[in-house]
């Protein structure tokens, strides 16, 4: 589909409409929330959406009603509706259909359903959209198109049929291709025709028709056999061209199709062919295409001195260098001389561009030895890096784009890589910077740990600490988790991270306790990549073990994340420490739809709500309400409810009102070093196994 598929959500109750409308977001689609029937008739004015939501019951105007009013107008009867039932009976299933409902979807809303029957209805729409596309293209090609049925009676043509031979649809239609043959092919040529169509269901070749004016002229001629669900031919269609126009192309296509063939990589031509189809490709999707540049710094001198063979010889295994540091799709191409081009179909980060750009500069570090001669040849190279849609949205727009970036690259004083916008440079230079500051940060002992304090809501007394890592950079200062994380993810570099974070949580509460302060539990955070390292419950027992805690004060902190992927795996791992007495906890519950009932087939103990719907409470009515909800869900599954990221007293009172079992966040202190926490919980009265 060109464009975002466009949803009415029509539902009274906030929360569902609210979760909805994020459900259908995180699927990529675009969304309107509406209250009521009489909003969503209005609404129509505005735009059609491609699906309409719509809730059986609602005030005002009910969803069968509301349906009833589309159906009678031209513009929306055609819009597919899926009926909420609230009321899982079949009677108001059956009169979900009646009333014209494509499907239905029973409250309480089951995700996967859900997603199941959008993806389905979508792909409805789009074939469609298929068979429209297929007919303009039946119009406006300039090949003549004729369909017939089994027999050979002619059943329609398209217009350039008509400009090719001269005869009218109605001239032609109900009447047998006879009527247009030469007479020029013997019964040997027919029985050849007729035998291919049969065996393979398809006949191609050169065809001598005629004219309504009488002219016998040559065509290239395709004629493919339609088959019906049985098997059985039910019609054929022939496409007509002119035979001088393909021969043209034929040629055409031979010269595309030639690869470079010193490097056997594809040429100029090739390359350009498979850019504007990563470009037409992107539109579709709303995605990006990089290409870059790559010009060698100092093959002239290598052609001038060691003679053009052994130039050929260093291009080839430049080639090869090169196409080692890329992944399908990419496509490495030559595009002359000492001169590479790269495209990245799918493209979606700049820094992806970077981290293959100086990987490619890396390669080419090495020496390449000469046959024959005692030195080694050292070459760099310059890249310049355009990214559509910003920097062109066409082949001719973006290849200047890298063009230009690439000379930029070369008065830098060659040997780098520089995109066409200087702002993703200065991003670039940045971030490289920083993955080589923190790549020695952990040895540089520059992290920390600072502890914020979980508070037990109905006694107010400190139960538990957030221990957050943070980075004392020599020269920036405190750097935020925020900033470093992601990188420290995509590098790699989070396993031992975490693995510090950890053993680094767990003898502070040895010493915690060594200077005689009550026990408490303090949570870690683990990412993802950390979780699926298959090493990773021994590592935590490990360091349990080294550092002599107790089990039950080491709580572990997942994202919904985890969830996904291997979920065998991720029973194994989360059983092993559930097994142990180690708690678990999900944080950022609500940003990853998974549904509570599903999570709860994990042995987590404490949900975390995130703190993205605790920052608007109560005034935002919508968030108040999923913030209820949330906790009313996991009162009832049992699970310890935390609210992170309570600044307010009125959030506070509306958590108590509303049974949330803990907070932490800024009300009652930020996060801090170990040496003020201590000072914490002298402070504060702390919650003990007899309360
Ligand atoms: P998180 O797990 O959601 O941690 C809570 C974040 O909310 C912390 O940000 C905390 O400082 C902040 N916060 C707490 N209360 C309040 C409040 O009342 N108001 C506001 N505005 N913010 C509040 P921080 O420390 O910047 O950490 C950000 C994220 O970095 C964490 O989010 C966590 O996902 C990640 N992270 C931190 N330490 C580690 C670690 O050791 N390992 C891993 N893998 N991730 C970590
Ligand atoms: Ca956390
Ligand atoms: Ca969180």
């Amino acid at each position: 589909m060109t464009k975002k598929p466009f949803f009415f959500v029509v539902d009274d109750d906030a929360v569902t409409r609210l979760m909805l409308c994020r459900f259908l977001e995180q699927l990529g689609y675009v969304t309107l929330g509406l209250t009521n029937g009489q909003e969503a008739l209005s609404a129509l004015e505005n735009g059609l959406p491609d699906v309409v939501l719509l809730d059986a019951s609602m005030p005002i105007m009910d969803g069968f009603e509301t349906l009833a009013i589309m159906q009678s107008r031209p513009d929306s009867k055609n819009i597919p509706v899926l009926m909420i039932t609230g009321l899982n009976d079949d009677d108001s299933v059956d009169e979900a259909y009646a009333a014209g409902a494509v499907d239905f979807i029973p409250k309480p809303i089951h995700w996967a359903m859900l997603r199941n029957r959008v993806r389905y209805l979508l792909k409805d729409i789009e074939a469609e959209r298929q068979i429209n596309l297929a007919s303009i293209v039946y119009d406006n090609t300039s090949e003549g198109i004729v369909v017939t049925n089994a027999k050979g009676i002619i059943q329609s043509v398209n217009p350039a049929f008509s400009i090719i031979t001269g005869y009218f649809p109605e001239e032609v239609i109900g009447k047998s291709m006879n009527l247009v043959s030469s007479g020029r092919h013997n019964r040997a040529f027919y029985k050849k025709f007729w035998e291919s169509l049969m065996v393979s269901g398809r006949w191609q070749g050169e065809f001598w028709n005629r004219r309504k004016d009488g002219a016998v002229f040559p065509q290239w001629v395709t004629v493919s056999a339609v088959k019906g669900a049985d098997g059985q031919c039910t019609n054929y269609v022939g496409v007509f061209s002119d035979l001088s126009a393909l021969k043209e192309s034929e040629a055409n296509l031979l010269y595309l199709s030639g690869h470079d063939t010193l490097t056997d990589l594809p040429n100029r031509h090739l390359f350009q062919e498979r850019l504007a189809l990563a470009l037409t490709e992107s539109k579709e999707r709303d995605g990006g295409v990089c290409v870059m540049l790559l010009d060698l710094d100092r093959f002239k001198v290598v052609n001038e001195t060691l003679g053009h063979d052994k130039g050929d010889d260093l291009l080839v295994r430049v080639g090869r260098r090169l196409s080692k540091c890329l992944t399908q799709p990419s496509t490495l191409g030559r595009m002359g001389g000492d001169e590479f081009g790269v495209i990245i179909p799918r493209f979606n980060h700049s820094q992806d561009a970077a981290r293959i750009a100086s990987a490619m500069l890396e390669s080419l570090k090495k020496p390449f030895p000469i046959d024959g001669e005692e030195v080694e040849f050292f070459i760099g190279a310059s890249i310049g890096i355009g990214l559509a849609p910003s920097d062109g949205e066409d082949v001719k727009t973006l290849l200047k784009s890298a063009d230009a970036a690439m000379y930029h690259a070369k008065e830098q004083g060659r040997n780098n890589f520089q995109f066409y916008r200087n702002d993703l440079n200065t991003a670039s230079m940045a971030r490289m910077l920083m993955e080589s500051s923190l790549r020695s940060a952990l040895e540089k002992e520059e992290f920390v740990l600072y502890y914020q304090p979980q508070m037990d809501l109905s006694s107010g007394k400190l139960v538990g600490a957030e221990a957050l890592i943070r980075w004392i950079h020599p020269m920036q200062g405190t750097i935020s988790p925020g900033e470093f994380i992601p990188l420290a993810e995509e590098t790699g570099l989070i396993v031992p991270m975490g693995e510090w974070a950890l053993r680094t949580a767990c003898k502070q509460m040895k010493k915690w306790s060594k200077a005689g302060l009550p026990s408490i539990r303090v949570a870690v955070n683990l990412s993802g990549i950390q979780f699926k390292q298959p090493d990773f419950t021994d590592v935590v027992f490990k360091i349990i073990k080294e550092t002599g805690i107790e089990h039950r004060w080491l709580e572990l902190e997942l994202t919904e994340s985890i969830a996904m992927g291997d979920v065998e795996e991720t029973f194994h791992k989360l059983n092993a420490l559930a097994e142990n007495n180690i708690p678990l906890a999900i944080d950022d519950f609500g940003t990853g739809f998974s549904s509570l009932s599903y999570l709860k087939r994990f042995p987590f103990g404490t949900l975390k709500i995130d703190r993205s719907f605790v920052r608007n409470c109560p005034q935002d009515a919508e968030d108040a309400a999923l913030v209820r909800t949330i906790i009313g869900l996991a009162n009832s599954l049992g699970l310890t409810v935390i609210a992170e990221g309570v600044e307010e007293e009125v959030q506070l009172e509306f958590l108590r009102k509303h049974n949330c079992n803990e907070i932490q966040g800024y009300f009652y202190s930020r996060p801090i070093p170990a040496k003020e926490f201590a000072n914490f919980i002298k402070n504060n009265p702390v919650m003990m196994d007899e309360d």
